[in-house]
């Protein structure tokens, strides 16, 4: 073709979970824009992020040679010796301090095959299994739940089946904010006669339109859905066949949801005990009825026993293991699901093939041709943070930004600094890499070849529609490189390689090849070539075999109101940004419909402070505070403030809790008291 022709190329949206498709429209090697094919998900539809969150790939921010920091600042180096320095500083602690000294955090960012070598470099170069992601702030208690009831992790069921849903409950998810397409789909169903439950503090643009808006007490589902289930067993609705023939520890659970009668309940989370009766019984009663949640459930102290009492309520009514009816965890980034599946986290490989089992590190040793693979278990994002400085010397971090994402923001910077050493990998300087002794320039996803797992299991093509930016490489050929100057040969000619590799060692995406993906995405499982994937899960038998009750109690959250920090403040989304703003800040598009964060405030309070719209406040908690303008809503409730962590120049984290679940690691972000002063 003619250079001035515009080239479409059909790649996978490198923003929220749902993995929307699109056709980067290329011109004389630039991105130009973005339009509309037919996407196996989306069909024709996007959100604002996809259709014209573009902009970033071609910003003047862009990282195009690496970095290496000297006397403070940071000056232009060549790949060779940025990777000969990486090399002898993660050498030198390794010999000194021995493997565990070190701790990677790989990304929901980059594709599946670059998880996957992450994992490799960890696991198999180096020899630790300290790797994690971000996952562990967003569905590591989902992970936990869910596999340990249900034998899997991911959402049961598909965005296609949510017109055949009559019952649509969803909990702690704004979903038209943080997964838009997904959001426009629920509401078109409730349209169509769904009945739509809203489990909320807050009034979201669904909760508007829901039948029942329950706007729950922060931190009190466990309450509600126990008590969901007090109502069915106690009208005599559950599912007896299913809880006889496909469940067990059934009675432990009921015993204890005894107590969690309406009233009870009621007292608990504020929702009337009439509305918790009615709402119960539309479950109960539902022909095919489907949950959604995200951080909302999942962002607590009890996160894994929330998405344990969610669990127990799909068993009860057997609503579960068919189609149009099961619990769906809506993923936030891109390829957060993937990033598990390829084993980027601190106890499994690949498909979630756990590292305690000596047969599994056995087969890894034996494919990554190594003598042996390390057996102890690794640290999660927070306990690696925690550790700097004490066991953990040295960190290699791709494409995360824990200054700006991660709670008590204030001590990440302060644990980073105590790093010997720490490369960052992204495409742009972020919070983070500031902090990073070498910077590795990434290229972004229009400039390589990969897949992406959506939050509904479809692996799909990420396709390269440019060169990479300057001198800036895609992610597995850097990690290649690293490890083969670290002495381990690491080489691939595409990426269509590396995803072959998974497949050998990955049941659950053993019939998964970039040749059948250039016919159309692929759900897993998909256990063979031949094999059609799998729209939903746990049909006839759970993947564990019996789906398991877990007997959990109420448990308040770690830090309430007092009288010196009188409100709670809790975090989320904003429909046209994306993570910490990195990409969609730099868009020239998406800044423009939403330019500024503030502080969401109810009349009452607003009152009280004696503020206005657009007044500038002081937010601050026990660990830090910020400094942002009010915005006063009926979004929320008298005693509740929210915002966004998307704006590095509100840094809300510096102010939220890192009190962790036990279970899961995962950091309580949804509740943390704060005080407000007008400044
Ligand atoms: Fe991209 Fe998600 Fe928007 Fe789809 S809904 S276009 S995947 S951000």
């Amino acid at each position: 073709g003619r250079r001035w022709e515009v080239k479409k190329v059909t790649t996978t949206c490198p923003y929220c979970g749902v993995g929307c498709q699109f056709d980067l429209n290329v011109k004389n090697g630039k991105v130009i824009g973005v339009t509309s094919t037919d996407g196996e998900v989306n069909g024709r539809a996007l959100c604002v992020k996809g259709r014209f969150g573009y902009g970033f790939i071609h910003h003047p921010d862009r990282l195009t040679t690496p970095l290496i920091k000297k006397d403070g600042k940071f000056v232009e180096a060549t790949w060779d010796e940025a990777v000969d320095l990486i090399v002898k500083k993660i050498g030198s602690i390794k010999e000194k301090c021995g493997p565990d000294a070190l701790g990677l955090l790989s990304s929901a960012r980059v594709t599946n095959e670059e998880n996957y070598l992450m994992n490799k470099l960890a696991r198999a170069v180096i020899g630790t299994n300290n790797i994690d992601h971000c996952a562990r702030l967003c569905h590591a208690p989902t992970v936990a739940g869910m596999a340990t009831a249900y034998g899997s992790g991911a959402m049961t069921n598909s965005f296609a089946e949510i017109p055949g849903a009559d019952f649509i409950l969803i909990s702690g998810t704004n979903t038209t904010d943080t997964h838009p397409v997904a959001g426009a789909m629920i509401k078109q169903a409730a349209r169509n006669g769904s009945t739509l439950v809203v489990v909320d503090p807050r009034k979201t643009e669904l909760a508007k339109l829901a039948k029942y808006h329950l706007q729950i007490k922060s931190g009190t589902d466990i309450a509600l859905f126990n008590g969901l289930a007090n109502v069915i067993i106690a009208e005599g609705l559950c599912d007896k066949e299913f809880v006889n023939n496909r469940t067990e520890d059934f009675e432990a659970f009921k015993a204890t949801v005894a107590k969690y009668t309406p009233e009870y309940v009621e007292g608990i989370t504020g929702i009337r005990a009439e509305t918790i009766r009615e709402v119960a019984l539309g479950y109960a009663k539902a022909k095919n009825a489907s949950i959604f949640f995200t951080m909302g459930i999942t962002q607590h102290i009890c996160g894994t026993h929330n998405v344990f009492s969610i669990a127990n309520l799909c068993m009860l009514c057997g609503q579960i293991g068919k189609e149009s009816s099961g619990v769906n965890p809506l993923r936030g980034q891109n390829n957060v699901q993937g990033s598990c599946d390829m084993g980027a986290l601190p106890v499994v490989y690949t498909g979630y093939q756990s590292i305690t089992v000596e047969e599994n590190r056995k087969k890894f040793a034996a494919a990554w041709n190594v003598q042996e693979l390390p057996a102890k278990i690794g640290l999660t994002v927070g306990e690696l943070l925690g550790e700097c400085g004490k066991s953990i010397k040295g960190m290699y971090i791709m494409g995360e930004n824990p200054v700006i994402s991660d709670p008590d923001a204030n001590q990440v910077m302060h644990e980073l600094k105590k790093l010997d050493f720490l490369v960052v990998q992204d495409i742009f300087l972020t919070e983070t890499a500031q902090f990073a002794d070498v910077v590795l320039p990434g290229a972004s996803f229009a400039e390589k070849d990969g897949t992406f797992t959506n939050t509904e299991r479809h692996v799909q093509l990420v396709r390269k529609a440019i060169e990479p930016i300057g001198n800036s490489k895609p992610d597995w050929e850097i990690i290649c490189m690293v490890a083969t100057a670290m002495g381990y040969p690491m080489s691939y000619g595409s990426a269509a390689e590396i995803m072959d590799e998974v497949a050998s060692l990955t049941p659950s995406y053993a019939g998964i090849s970039f040749a059948r993906l250039e016919k159309g995405s692929l759900q897993w499982p998909c256990l063979s070539a031949d094999h059609p994937g799998t729209k939903f899960l746990h049909s006839g038998k759970f993947a564990r075999g019996l789906g398991k009750f877990h007997a959990v109690e109420h448990i308040p959250p770690d830090e309430l109101p007092d009288n010196e920090y009188p409100f709670i403040l809790s975090t989320g989304r904003r429909r046209y940004h994306y993570h910490t703003g990195t990409m969609t800040q730099r868009t020239g598009a998406l800044e423009v419909f939403y330019p500024t964060e503030y502080l969401e405030v109810s009349c009452p309070d607003a009152e009280k402070l004696g503020v206005c719209d657009g007044d500038r406040v002081r937010v601050a908690s026990r660990r830090g505070q910020v400094e942002v303008a009010v915005k006063i809503t009926d979004t929320v409730v008298p005693g509740l403030v929210f915002t966004s962590f998307q704006y590095p120049d509100v840094p809300i984290n510096r102010l939220t809790n890192p009190a962790r679940d036990p279970i899961s690691k995962i950091p309580d972000l949804k509740v943390c008291a704060v005080k407000i002063d007008k400044v």
